[in-house]
């Protein structure tokens, strides 16, 4: 093979770099981290892909969207075309092309990644959901005639969004029963702005809207109305999409002392109640000047982020595993060591200690070593004898992940729930009841937003089919 062909061409282009905001400036701000390609750096980075003949990214991707295709169309100027591409297979390209865990999914099955790093295709995706933007276009995917049946979806994060989406397309009439006042689920009131910002995520429900979607706010299913009164509604197959909401505790001595909050309830105070927006909202947030965040996954390092930027001087992530066990996405936990994070691993809280007020002070901790690996394949982390420390502090973010919140579930008992709460659903989302499916974080447990994505996409064929049959 000569030096001239696409290969070689393709291979000899380094993987182009994200340009980010500076860190000094970032750690006190809570504008966009990563600033976006360009259309010259985007095309540059759209050559490096070698249009495999069996792309294996496209495997690597719940949602199967045509990867090479989109690229293809970047490296030919064609951006338009590449919205309407990715829009086939992907209602949400702005939020999966910031968020998603692309070093797990698309990006881990690139073949060029073992030799000369994957093609960024997060950042394509994202290059061009933002073009669209800029260029105010607003491309949506087509719809089969209206059939007049009508479907619910409860739960409007990227599970329901994508479930819907998919059952409007098929010609369905949708509507989505949303608790909050907002919709987007953990993309509005868990990632904070500084990652994805609220307006890209309205901008994104908007083009749901284009497919005819009724969004119903502050409908709070198993408070407001029942399944059943949706039944009586009319709704002719339902889908759950209610995430895992519920945040886990530690069940550790002195965790109800003041100034120990959950990650839930400080990203929600923070995101969803706008106390990042001070002073123009005036929403109150405990602060801290040194503070500890306990967790390694995206809501730790989240938090930890959030902290820096509400003013704290020092903030500590605790995590009980190594730096290369932190689950969270890889690009969050480098952002945060340049933005000063300090990181102590393998270390384990055992108690929290509190002052004459009942407010904490201190926790105890206790380093750790990593074993064989556990249940969940991940080393195990074993207590070190004798090796208990004292680390100061003044606000503990608890950021250990998330149960099921029994709300919607408590309230319809017909459902099958497992021992941990999650409902009960065969590989392609259909529940023990019929015509009830669901999808996301209650089945699974804490996951991805593209996992749900695709969780919602399974249902909807499924229910499509459902009702075809009936
Ligand atoms: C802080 C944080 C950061 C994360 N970062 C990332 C990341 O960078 N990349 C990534 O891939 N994943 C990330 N995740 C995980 C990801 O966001 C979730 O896996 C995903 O959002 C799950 O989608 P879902 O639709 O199942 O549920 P959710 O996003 O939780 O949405 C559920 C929706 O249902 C609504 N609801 C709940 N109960 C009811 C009810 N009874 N009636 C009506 N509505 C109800 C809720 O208000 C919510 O809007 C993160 C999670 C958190 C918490």
């Amino acid at each position: 093979m000569s030096d001239s062909t696409p290969k070689k061409k393709s291979v000899r282009i380094p993987r182009q770099k994200m340009p980010t905001q500076d860190p000094k400036l970032r750690v006190r701000n809570f504008n966009e981290v990563n600033l976006g390609f360009d259309a010259e750096i985007a095309q540059k980075e759209a050559e490096r892909c070698l249009q495999c003949a069996k792309p294996l990214c496209v495997e690597g991707c719940p949602v199967n969207i045509n990867i090479p295709e989109f690229i293809k169309l970047i490296k030919e100027g064609e951006i338009q075309e590449a919205v309407r591409s990715i829009k086939e297979y992907n209602i949400l390209p702005a939020i999966c092309g910031r968020v998603c865990q692309q070093e797990n999914q698309c990006e881990s099955k690139c073949v060029m990644r073992k030799r000369f790093k994957s093609v960024a295709i997060g950042s394509l995706e994202r290059f061009i959901a933002d073009w669209e933007r800029a260029n105010q276009l607003k491309e949506c995917p087509d719809c089969e005639a209206p059939n007049n049946i009508k479907v619910a979806i409860i739960g409007s994060g990227p599970a329901g969004l994508t479930c819907a989406a998919d059952m409007a397309r098929f010609g369905y009439e949708v509507t989505i029963f949303e608790a909050f006042h907002k919709g987007g689920g953990v993309l509005v009131y868990g990632i904070p702005e500084f990652r994805l910002p609220k307006e890209i995520v309205e901008d994104e429900i908007e083009t749901l809207k284009m497919l005819g979607i009724t969004i119903e706010y502050n409908m709070i299913i198993g408070k407001v109305l029942s399944i059943d009164d949706l039944k009586s509604m009319g709704f002719k197959a339902i889908f759950i999409g209610i995430g895992a909401g519920s945040p886990r505790f530690l069940g550790l001595p002195g965790e109800n002392l003041r100034g120990i909050v959950s990650a839930n309830e400080y990203l929600t105070r923070t995101n969803l109640m706008k106390a990042y927006d001070f002073p123009r909202f005036k929403t109150p947030i405990v602060k801290g000047k040194n503070i500890v965040v306990i967790g390694g996954g995206n809501t730790a390092m989240d938090s930890a982020r959030t902290a820096l930027r509400l003013g704290a001087n020092t903030v500590t992530i605790v995590y009980r595993r190594a730096m290369e066990q932190l689950p969270a996405r890889l690009e969050e936990v480098h952002h945060g060591e340049e933005e000063g994070i300090i990181f102590k691993l393998l270390t384990n809280p055992i108690r929290f200690i509190g002052d004459e007020e009942g407010k904490v002070k201190e926790m105890e901790v206790i380093q750790m070593k990593l074993g064989e690996p556990d249940e969940s394949g991940r080393a195990r982390p074993i207590p070190i004898e004798n090796s208990e420390f004292i680390i100061k502090t003044d606000l503990v973010i608890i950021g250990i992940g998330n149960n099921s919140n029994p709300l919607l579930t408590s309230t319809y008992p017909a459902l099958e729930l497992n021992k941990w709460g999650y409902i009960v659903t065969d590989e392609i989302g259909k529940t023990n009841v019929e015509g009830i499916y669901a999808g996301g974080d209650i089945v699974t447990g804490a996951a991805t937003v593209i996992s749900a994505m695709g969780a919602g996409r399974k249902a909807a064929k499924a229910m499509n089919q459902y009702l075809k049959l009936k």
